[in-house]
């Protein structure tokens, strides 16, 4: 059988230690099913008390400096998450390249300190509402992932790429199905471009709006192999719908 669904949450600047009760009820409901993988990106000051509290699922963080160590005020490094008890992390989320000058560049070497520290990476592309309108957001994708991918031998191993089209995220609006089999295709062929056949082992999630009544048939569009979810995710009663969903959607 191919990898499980993978489906993360990101609870973005959301969450106090009150919330770990929520984190527990979705670890114990993701250990009662099977052929899904879930984990959840709590900020910073979560990370440890959440990996702690859970058994189950995976626990990562939402950035990460490019760095390991030095005179970066307020940063923090991903040898740092891994002592924390992270496995993974998302870079290159639209929030971040939007609202902290995040370039291409910057996320490929984010990418590369994680790898390096040995941490899973989720790495978000996507394009804005009027790229999409102006007819280029297979070319704003294509171009994000020939600059942000991780390059090196070891590059595919633990990698996943999120594809979440800025004006899905928070919005409620998810593109048609056929566009997202469009795009997913179109990152797998950029995969297959930049790594030859470890192309074909990247997991590739759809981000924006998922929910407990579209994630099945997302799911099941061409090439997606997960789901990155944000609001959805910051209770246990939204976010395992939508890890039931993905489990039923496979039956
Ligand atoms: C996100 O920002 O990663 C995201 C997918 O958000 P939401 O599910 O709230 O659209």
């Amino acid at each position: 059988m191919a990898n499980p669904p993978y489906i993360v949450g990101n609870w973005k600047m959301n969450g106090t230690r009150a919330m770990l009760a929520e984190a527990r009820a979705i670890d114990r409901a993701a250990s009662r099913l099977r052929d899904v993988q879930v984990a959840l990106a709590p900020p910073f000051t979560l990370i440890h008390a959440m990996r702690e509290a859970v058994n189950d699922i995976g626990i990562g963080a939402q950035d990460c400096h490019v760095r390991p160590s030095g005179a970066f005020t307020g940063d923090i490094s991903a040898p740092m998450l891994v002592d924390a008890g992270a496995g993974f992390v998302i870079v290159g989320h639209s929030e971040r390249r939007a609202m902290h000058g995040e370039t291409d560049a910057i996320v490929r070497a984010k990418a590369e300190a994680a790898q390096a520290a040995g941490l899973g990476i989720i790495l978000c592309v996507g394009e804005t509402e009027a790229e999409r309108d102006s007819g280029e957001a297979e070319a704003v994708v294509t171009r994000q992932l020939a600059g942000s991918l991780p390059q090196g031998e070891e590059a595919t191993v633990k990698l996943s790429v999120a594809y979440e089209p800025v004006w899905a995220i928070g919005t409620g609006r998810v593109p048609s199905i056929d566009d997202v089999g469009a795009m997913h295709r179109a990152i797998r062929a950029r995969l297959a471009a930049t790594y030859g056949e470890a192309g074909g082992d990247v997991r590739i999630l759809y981000g924006g709006s998922v929910n407990a009544g579209n994630a099945a048939e997302l799911l099941a569009a061409d090439e997606v192999g997960g789901a990155l979810v944000g609001g959805a995710s910051l209770t246990a009663e939204s976010f395992t719908a939508i890890v039931v969903a993905a489990v039923s959607g496979r039956e």
